[in-house]
This record gives C-alpha cells, sequence and structure tokens, in this order.
C-alpha cells in the first residue's frame, strides 16, 4: 500500500509542479509518520524516501534509533521547552516555532550540543483559534528578535491551513503566506534566509506546490488514515 501511495503522491507532486512551471528539486516531500510503527516507515525508506515527520519529541525519540541514520528527521508539531532536549541532536529542522521563548529554549539546548538548528516560524495565516502559530503582522518582529540568537538559523515560514473538503479554499493562505515570505525576504535581515515556504498536507499540497510550497507534510496519503487510541 505504502509503496503504491507513494507513487501516487510523487505523480501528483510532479504534476503541480509542471502546472505552475516548477522544478520537482524543488519541493522536497516531507513524509509524516506520527503515531505509525517502524516497519512502515521502513517500508517508506525502501521506496527511497528519507525525510520524516514527527509531531511529538517522544516519538522521534523512540523510532530514531530503530530506524537509519541516514534519516532526515523533521519536528513538525507544537514543541514544549522542557522537550527540547530530546529531539535537539536528533532533527534537521524544527518547523514550528511560533514565540520568542520557545526560539531561545531551541538556542539554548542547541548551545550546549554544539549545533545550530534551522527552524521555520510558524504563521497562523487564517487567524485560527485552536491552531498555534504567530499572526502574519507579527511575524517580522518575531524574526528580528530570533535572528539575533547564535544558534539558531530561521530558514523560512510554516503553516497548517484549516481543514477543508476542498483544497482551493486554503490557496488564499497559501499565497499570504509566500507574500509574507518574500515580503520579509526583501527586508534583508542578518542571518535569516527565507528560502523554506513548508505548507501543504494530503488535502491540500497540490494547491500549496502551485503557491509556492518548497516542503510538503504529507501523512495520510502516504501511510492511511491514523488511528488515535484514547
Ligand atoms: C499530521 C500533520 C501533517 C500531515 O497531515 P496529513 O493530513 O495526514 O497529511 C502535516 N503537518 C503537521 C504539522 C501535522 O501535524
Amino acid at each position: 500500500m505504502i509503496r503504491e501511495n507513494l507513487a501516487s503522491v510523487e505523480h501528483r507532486i510532479c504534476a503541480a509542479c509542471e502546472r505552475s512551471g516548477r522544478d520537482r528539486r524543488d519541493v522536497r516531500l516531507i513524509a509524516v509518520s506520527k503515531t505509525k510503527p517502524v516497519p512502515m516507515l521502513m517500508e517508506a525508506y525502501d521506496e527511497g524516501i528519507r525525510e520524516f515527520g514527527e509531531n511529538k519529541p517522544q516519538e522521534i525519540r523512540e523510532k530514531y534509533p530503530e530506524l537509519p541514520s541516514d534519516i532526515r528527521w523533521h519536528m513538525i508539531g507544537h514543541l514544549q521547552r522542557n522537550k527540547i532536549k530530546y529531539i535537539i541532536d536528533k532533527v534537521c529542522m524544527i518547523h514550528s516555532v511560533d514565540s520568542l521563548r520557545l526560539a531561545e529554549a531551541i538556542d539554548a539546548e542547541a548551545k550546549k550540543h554544539g549545533v545550530t538548528m534551522p527552524v521555520l516560524i510558524e504563521v497562523n495565516v487564517a487567524g485560527e483559534e485552536s491552531k498555534d502559530g504567530v499572526s502574519p503582522e507579527e511575524t517580522e518582529e518575531l524574526i528580528r528578535q530570533v535572528s539575533c540568537l547564535e544558534h539558531i538559523r530561521v530558514n523560512g515560514l510554516m503553516t497548517i491551513a484549516p481543514f477543508t473538503e476542498n483544497a482551493e479554499d486554503n490557496r488564499q493562505y497559501f499565497k499570504i503566506l509566500k507574500n509574507l515570505s518574500v515580503d520579509i525576504a526583501g527586508k534583508n535581515i542578518d542571518n535569516v534566509n527565507m528560502c523554506e515556504l513548508s505548507m501543504g498536507m494530503t488535502g491540500d499540497y497540490e494547491v500549496a506546490i502551485e503557491e509556492g510550497a518548497t516542503m510538503v507534510r504529507v501523512g495520510t496519503g502516504i501511510f492511511g488514515e491514523r488511528f488515535y487510541s484514547h
């Protein structure tokens, strides 16, 4: 199943690139493997997937030693400051920075481990109550503050668009994120490189690519539905 799903996702990514005149190599597929067991990740790995996204530090911590070391792990979910220490030496990027306090805590852990952590600033573009992320209006100011931290590097923006049946509904939000990214890039803030746009999930990644996503985070479309036990 994973093999077929990946082939289908790959096909759709290529089609979206073609429609928007983009190079397939400028879009990275992150396989979101949260709640899924190691053998399923291994199946995706055997199909060539090397970038995996997880939203819980504990899950990264458990899966990390079980899987090949050339995997690049992305922390894509809400991160509590006291959990940073579990992932600082395991992930290649943190997509979910939405406060100076969190950035400072990441900076401190990164310093301890002698690394510089690439991060994205999470923007709540649609202004949904239930979602993390800064507002578009607050984004530049937060980036200016985070850019002063020595062991973090801002690499761009991330958003989680609203859940919808119709991907076209989210095009407006992807456009806003892209425009915001271009605006901020134009300010030439030291230490800031607005090269990444992490946007698009199973329901809307094709539209996100058409609007400039450089990373799409696809879970269900690769691994199938998630079942949570309560
Ligand atoms: C779960 C999750 C995804 C993937 O969602 P799907 O709809 O299953 O593709 C992407 N991004 C974040 C931040 C997530 O938590």
